[in-house]
């Protein structure tokens, strides 16, 4: 049983939460059990009130280079896992990945974000030399990785080669839930210890977590955002888990949207510096719905620049949108939304502002 909140107890909540820049279990499980419009609604206006206080009203891009989904790992979530033989894999050589910045580039893309699944293809001696082309070709654009968990000294090396940015969701911040979504061979102390070591190297760090993942809770989320408020990752990147065919959750439930706009929003007030992308996957189950992360206190949006016939293949969900636009066409559009709610996309590296 939960207690009930009246309207006005709601909006304490929040600006206790606001204030503080924490939150209780009891405080977070008030504000996602609710159906108190008016609640919410003044939830997301202080969610972006404190979004503008610090980055006004830019919406930062960053462009999205998936360059392999070849995966050693069998997180049971994810369409790209290794046992799903149905995926047909792919790899980009590097004057592909290349040709992709110039792209962005010109569509006035300053950080380019090169993920993959772990494909060991890409080791060091392969990645080191790309990212010095790129850091070479590109020196005033952010350089972002999210390549998944790699030794210390490969995200040493990484770093030293030019990659200022490294995305690694945490996915879950409780042990046996993580322990639930990935097989027995993942370690949450390894991925949360590499976390650790990307900051003392000096990257800018993103951590994240899908919303409405099998076996999430209250207590898990909670968790969740107790780790996003002490660790204070420079970026966090949320959105609804989306069943994929060919993985042991495809017949799952999706995580809610709304959901992921009220912890958009309670993120944003416990760390009010973080970058916060409005996801694709929330774009994949509303039409608006990146739109209504950015009303939600959002600031970044990460349009595709992978070649579209690569596209389809990094299914990580079902039914992800923008697959067959091209880039200038992707940035026009996400401009226009952006412009639809009183944004303005702004072309910058979007760094995090201390
Ligand atoms: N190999 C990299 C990139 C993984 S894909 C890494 O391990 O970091 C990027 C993110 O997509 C994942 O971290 C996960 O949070 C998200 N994701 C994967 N499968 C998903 C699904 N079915 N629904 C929604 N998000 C998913």
């Amino acid at each position: 049983m939960t207690a009930a909140y009246d309207t006005e107890a709601l909006k304490t909540i929040i600006d206790t939460i606001r204030q503080r820049r924490d939150i209780t279990l009891e405080q977070l499980s008030a504000l996602l059990d609710t159906d108190d419009h008016s609640a919410i609604d003044y939830l997301r206006t202080q969610a972006r009130e404190v979004a503008q206080s610090v980055y006004g009203n830019a919406v930062f891009m960053r462009g999205l280079i998936e360059f392999s989904n070849v995966c050693s790992n069998n997180c049971r979530y994810c369409g790209i896992r290794r046992d799903n033989t149905a995926t047909e894999r792919y790899r980009l050589n590097d004057d592909t990945i290349l040709e992709c910045c110039r792209m962005g580039y010109e569509c006035g893309l300053r950080t380019f974000v090169l993920q993959s699944g772990e494909d060991g293809h890409y080791d060091d001696a392969h990645i080191v030399p790309l990212v010095q082309r790129i850091r070479a070709e590109f020196p005033d654009c952010a350089i972002t990785l999210s390549l998944g968990e790699r030794s210390r000294e490969s995200y040493q090396k990484l770093f030293d080669a030019g990659a200022n940015r490294y995305l690694l969701r945490h996915e879950t911040a409780d042990a046996d839930h993580y322990a639930y979504l990935h097989p027995a061979e993942m370690s949450w102390e390894h991925r949360m210890q590499c976390l650790r070591n990307l900051r003392d190297i000096g990257y800018q760090v993103g951590a994240g977590f899908m919303v409405g993942s099998p076996g999430q809770t209250h207590e898990t989320l909670f968790k969740d955002l107790q780790f996003i408020r002490t660790f204070k990752p420079e970026m966090c990147g949320i959105g609804p888990f989306i069943a994929a065919q060919n993985t042991p959750f495809a017949h799952e439930p999706n995580g809610s949207v709304e959901r992921t706009l009220r912890l958009l929003s309670i993120l944003r007030l416990l760390h009010p510096h973080v970058l916060l992308p409005a996801t694709t996957a929330l774009g994949t189950l509303n039409p608006f719905g990146r739109e209504l992360g950015i009303q939600a206190g959002a600031n970044v949006v990460m349009p595709n620049l992978s070649p579209t016939e690569n596209r389809p293949k990094y299914s990580i969900y079902d039914g992800k949108i923008c697959l067959g636009d091209d880039i200038s066409h992707c940035r026009s559009c996400l401009e226009s939304r952006i412009e639809s709610v009183g944004y303005k996309m702004v072309v910058d590296r979007g760094d995090y502002k201390n």
